[in-house]
């Protein structure tokens, strides 16, 4: 086999623009965790800068 065409990657919708993107081998490890389809989008929230989601969560 041979030529193993892109489109075979999987892919997901980013949360921030809306837009699908594929698979990339820096994702290889988080791809699970990846929501985003760039750092650009990632970093749209001014709230949260590179960490885990620390919302006000069980205060209610
Ligand atoms: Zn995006």
């Amino acid at each position: 086999m041979r030529g193993v065409k892109k489109e075979h990657l999987p892919t997901k919708v980013c949360a921030a623009c809306g837009r699908p993107f594929a698979w990339r081998k820096r994702w290889a490890r988080d791809w699970d965790a990846v929501r985003y389809c760039s750092d650009r989008c990632r970093g749209d929230r001014r709230a949260a800068v590179a960490g885990p989601v620390a919302t006000a969560d069980g205060a209610r």
